[in-house]
């Protein structure tokens, strides 16, 4: 009799099965304890992920001090120490197991810890602190009002306000904290809100863009989606923005509420599909936000057609600008080189499987060279600012930190604005990181932001 083989790991290209949480067994916790003591055996006999994160060394810890030396020898209650060290980075889905689906095990881990996550939020022993963070785009709306606003950015910086912030919300007194504009980027561009303009379209792309500005460029750090729209506008793109928008959902499902998510969904998703309708395309300066419609949204509505327009026209900003210039529609009138430049490609625009795009765009300018660090910076959404989390979050930042040391460029940074603070903190250089598209308008030679104007520089 033939037997088949089981495989060491799957020969076929990997597939990702959409997300059942509308199901009651999803949200089973007998069901769910059972899943999470299989694919820790697996996850215990491999090991293979023993670097990439706190959720893998969290297990292995386990194991080995219990009695059994096995899975079965760790406690249940104890699974949710695992569960807790996730950030949801999907690496180890993408870059590391080879027991994804197809292969039989049908093993996603990120998947898998989103379900314990959601589990937990529904049974309610998420804390107070945790949904606080995740607000936002309620945090930023509060924080930009004038007098709160001042409140807010002395409060960061100042000891004493530290202390009680740690006191209060559990917020680690040495994490760097976003400041947040009293003007948001929504609120200075109105006037850009416009749906008639022409651009020219070229190979895939409308030419015409609309961009997402999401919570971080539109209440923190404004300027990076300044320095998008300066960029764009060089290679003669249009952008507009939409007519509302609302966080993407990604803080919130990092938490496991989806019932958040789906509103998030219902909220932006009819707004980008009529743009998507009108011929416009879509960017973000985050690269979460960029994934969370792009994989996210679809993996949870897969029958959603109108989420799937929207996945099908939203682009990372170097993708879209890479593209361009495949159709000779880049603008290549560099003022100035940029000479050494190290950045860390974030975990977030890793997995959005588009090769390594930023670095092709910066390698045009003339005398300046790359370098690419794939590691995560540990900083991953709000876990680095959590008391409990932010050594944790220092430990993984500091092997990037070192590599930006030893190569003593002239500029660092990363794609994700909030990575790129988090590696300029683990170095000791508060705010001295440049975003890629930041480093592209200074290269053009558009005029940049007058010293000190930016309130995270
Ligand atoms: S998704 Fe990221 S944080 Fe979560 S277990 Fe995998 S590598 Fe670690
Ligand atoms: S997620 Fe996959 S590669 Fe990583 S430890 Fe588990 S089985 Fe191994």
């Amino acid at each position: 009799m033939a037997v088949t083989p089981i495989c060491e790991g799957s020969l076929e290209a990997p597939t990702r099965h959409p997300l059942a949480w509308q199901t009651a067994a999803f949200h089973d916790p007998h069901a769910l304890a059972a899943e999470l003591e299989r694919v820790f055996e697996i996850c215990h006999g491999c090991r293979r992920c023993v670097n990439l994160c706190q959720a893998f060394p969290t297990l292995f810890d386990l194991v080995d001090a219990a009695e059994t030396l096995e899975v079965d020898g760790v406690a249940k209650a104890d699974y949710g120490k695992v569960v807790d060290q996730c950030y949801l980075c999907d690496l180890c889905y993408m870059t590391k197991c080879p027991y994804v689906p197809p292969h039989e095990w049908n093993l996603d881990f990120p998947h898998l810890m989103l379900r314990a996550k959601a589990v937990k939020f529904r049974q309610g022993q998420t804390r107070l602190r945790d949904r606080v963070l995740s607000r936002t785009d309620a945090v930023g709306t509060l924080a930009g009002i004038p007098v709160v606003n001042a409140v807010v950015n002395a409060t960061r910086t100042n000891a004493l306000g530290r202390k009680v912030i740690a006191n209060l919300l559990g917020i680690h007194p040495d994490a760097t904290l976003p400041a947040y504009s009293s003007r948001p980027f929504r609120t200075r561009e109105r006037g850009r809100i416009r749906h008639a303009a022409a651009g020219q379209a070229a190979g895939p792309t409308t030419g015409r863009v609309a961009l997402f500005t999401t919570c971080y460029g539109n209440y923190n750090e404004p300027e990076l989606n300044a320095d998008l729209i300066a960029v764009f506008e060089h290679s003669a793109l249009v952008v507009t923005l939409p007519a509302s928008e609302q966080c993407c959902g990604m803080p919130r499902m990092e938490l496991g509420d989806l019932a958040a998510v789906k509103a998030a969904r219902d909220a932006n998703i009819p707004i980008l599909k009529g743009l998507v309708d009108a011929g416009w395309d879509i960017v973000a300066v985050v690269p979460s936000c960029v994934l969370m419609f792009k994989q996210v949204l679809p993996l949870m509505f897969p029958e959603d057609d109108e989420v799937h327009a929207v996945k099908a026209r939203i682009f990372d900003p170097f993708e879209y600008l890479l593209l361009r210039h495949r159709q000779g529609l880049l603008a290549t009138d560099f003022k100035q080189s940029l000479g050494t430049v190290v950045y860390q490609a974030s975990c977030h625009q890793r997995v959005q499987n588009i090769g390594q795009k930023t670095r092709e765009v910066l390698a045009l300018v003339p005398n300046t060279t790359v370098e690419i660090i794939e590691r995560c910076s540990g900083h991953d959404g709000t876990y680095a600012v959590k008391q409990e989390f932010h050594d944790a979050a220092m430990k993984i930042a500091r092997p990037v930190a070192k590599r930006v040391e030893q190569a003593a460029p002239d500029h660092f940074g990363s794609d994700c604005p909030m990575a790129g603070a988090h590696i300029a903190h683990a170095l000791g250089r508060d705010g001295q990181q440049k975003h890629p598209l930041s480093l592209l308008r200074m290269a053009y030679g558009i005029d940049t932001h007058p010293q000190g104007a930016s309130p995270c520089r």
